[in-house]
Formats: C-alpha cells, structure tokens, sequence
C-alpha cells in the first residue's frame, strides 16, 4: 500500500520502519524527528498525505492531531483512510472521522498499547474505532505494526477502549503499591507478599507481569531503578483523558479521579516525572498516614 506517516516520535519512527521493511512505500513527515530507515522525507505534511491509500497519524496529543487533520484532509485522496493511533481525547477523534466523512474520506482512531518496544517489535495491540470497511482497508497495516487489532466500535470506540483500560491500570498500580508498603511496614516479607497475591483473588497485571517491587517477580523497570517503561507522565496523560471523558458523559469514576489526584501529585510536585509509573512504591514507602 501506499502510506503517509506523519509523527515519526519514540512510537512513529519504529512502526513507519517496520512497514517499510514489510514492502509498503511509505512516505513520512515529522517537525523535529528524522524519517527511519527506507521511508521517503516529505517536505510537508500534506504532501506526505497526497495521492497516499492511508495516512498514519502518531503524534503528541488531539489538538494538535485536529490541526494536523486540518492540513491533510484537503490534500488526500477520495476513498483513502486516515488512521490516527495516537492516543487522544474522544472527542478529537470523533471530530477529525466527522471531517473525513464529510470530504469523502475514511477515519479509524486505533490507540495502542505496547509502547516502545511493541513498536519496534511489531508487537502492538491496536484498539480500534470505525466502520467495517475502514478497519478491513487498514487490517494489513496492523498485521505488520502489531499481533492484535480489536475493532472496537464505531469511530471513538478505539479511544474510549484505551482510556478506560487505563485508568484500570493506573488505579490498580496505585492500590498493588500502597499494599507493598503496608506489607512493609506489616514486617511482610515482599517475596511472600507476592506469592500470595499472585495466585489469590488480588492478582492482576501490575502484580503479576510488571511487579513494582525490585527482584520480585518477572524482571519489570523497577529492577532498573524505575526507568521507564511506561513512563508516570504519560499515565498521568491518560488519567486525565479517562477524566475528561468522564465529564463529557457525567459517569462517577472516583477511583480514576483519585488515581488522577495520584500521579498529578507525583509527577508535578514530586520525582515522578521521567520514572515509571511503578515508582509509586518508593514514594508510598517514605510516606506516613498523615
Ligand atoms: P513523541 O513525542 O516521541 O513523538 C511525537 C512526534 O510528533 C514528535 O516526533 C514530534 O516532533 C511530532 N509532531 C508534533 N507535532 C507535529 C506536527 N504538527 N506535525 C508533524 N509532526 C509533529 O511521542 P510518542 O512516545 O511517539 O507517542 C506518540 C503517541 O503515542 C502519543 O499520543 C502517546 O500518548 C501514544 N503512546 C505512547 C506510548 C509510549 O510508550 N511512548 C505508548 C502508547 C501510546
């Protein structure tokens, strides 16, 4: 296929490689970032969009993924597909799919987990939102960048899949972390703490597969001194897009608030900000009741 790449960052660079080396010609645009390996520079972003079957779009937050739809709706060609797998606010993606039916073009918003090593690895999970047609027009695209796509819905699906999926997780690394350093200051040893958990009823992702708890369990970014990993910044980013969303529909999520609180606290006022978002247990660790 013919694809245009625009945000060639941390995530965009090793995916419009990968589909590259996959045999698509693919023709990228980033601000700042250099194009990687067997993908043609474009001098601007509608030029990387012109003439392309699909335009990926990887970039930093919704307002600038609606500025960046701005430039490129004009310039791609009836019946292409803009696929935005950057992770951004419902309403964004919902506006920009608006736009692109209105000009007679195709949306999907397919965020990813994964992160930097999905990315390179072609091992990404897409979550995707957008007609039939569009997500079985961008299935190849996926099949190269990741292992598993799930079409979520229709447009705003994909987004609305990533947030709430999360806050799950942002809430239950809080509450795995603060249960270590109670254990701790129980006089509960952390290897024990884990035996238990991990095979009773409080087991979960955090405490089974990414344990922030140094030399305990699988081998996870605290056994790197936090380095992330999944970064507390940018957890704190889909904290508040679980939030923002929360609002526009008035549902009561007041574990997502609170993990919100959370890591706003940890990353603006206190160290958090370029560790992992496990590093919650050596902050909870100093910390009092009070
Ligand atoms: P990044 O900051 O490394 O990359 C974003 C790129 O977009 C940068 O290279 C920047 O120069 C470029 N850019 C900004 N404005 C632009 C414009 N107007 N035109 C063209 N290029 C522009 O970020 P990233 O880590 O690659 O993340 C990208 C998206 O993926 C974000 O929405 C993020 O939330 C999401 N995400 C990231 C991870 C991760 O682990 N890094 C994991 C899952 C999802």
């Amino acid at each position: 296929m013919k694809v245009g790449f625009i945000g060639l960052g941390n995530m965009g660079s090793p995916m419009a490689e990968n589909l590259a080396k996959a045999g698509h010609e693919v023709t990228g645009f980033d601000l700042a970032a250099p194009c990687p390996d067997g993908v043609r520079k474009a001098d601007t972003a509608a030029e990387a969009a012109k003439g392309q079957d699909v335009v990926i779009t990887m970039l930093p937050n919704g307002q600038i993924l609606r500025a960046v739809a701005e430039d490129i709706i004009p310039a791609m060609q009836n019946g292409a597909v803009l696929l935005d797998c950057s992770t951004v606010d419902v309403d964004s993606a919902r506006a920009v799919a608006e736009q692109c039916d209105m000009a007679g073009l195709m949306a999907v918003d397919a965020p990813v987990s994964g992160g930097v090593g999905g990315a390179s690895g072609g091992t990404l999970t897409f979550m995707a939102g957008g007609s039939d047609d569009a997500f079985a027009k961008v299935s190849p695209l996926f099949d190269v960048m990741g292992q598993k796509a799930v079409h979520c819905g229709a447009s705003g699906a994909g987004q609305s899949a990533k947030i709430c999926n999360n806050m799950i997780l942002g809430a239950t690394m809080i509450v795995t972390c603060e249960a270590f350093a109670l254990a701790d200051k129980l006089g509960l040893d952390r290897q024990k703490m884990f035996d238990v958990v991990s095979t009773s009823s409080g087991y979960s992702w955090t405490m089974n597969a990414y344990c922030p708890a140094p030399g305990v369990g699988p081998t996870s970014p605290s056994d790197n001194d936090y380095q992330p990993g999944f970064a507390a910044e940018l957890m704190l980013k889909d904290l508040r897009l679980s939030q923002q969303a929360a609002e526009s529909v008035d549902a009561d999520t007041p574990m997502g608030q609170s993990a919100t609180r959370l890591y706003e606290q940890f990353v603006e006022n206190e160290d958090g900000n370029g560790m992992d978002f496990s590093a919650m247990l050596p902050r909870f660790e100093k910390r009092s009741r009070g």
